[in-house]
């Protein structure tokens, strides 16, 4: 059994992970990393504020 060789920062992306929500004014699908999740996001597309404390992670 071999140990795969990780590099140093390898751990924090471990803990990082990303999550995608429907922009609620145009649909639009904006991804934020969970280290963001607390921040004020505005979508991409139309400028709306998102809350991404409400979103729903949708697994398809
Ligand atoms: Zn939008």
């Amino acid at each position: 059994m071999s140990t795969p060789m990780h590099c140093p920062g390898f751990e924090q992306f471990k803990n990082l992970k990303s999550f995608v929500c429907k922009c609620p004014e145009c649909s639009k699908e904006n991804e934020i990393f969970s280290d963001e999740f607390d921040k004020i996001h505005t979508c991409t597309a139309c400028g709306e504020k998102i809350d991404f404390k409400q979103c729903k992670a949708e697994t398809n």
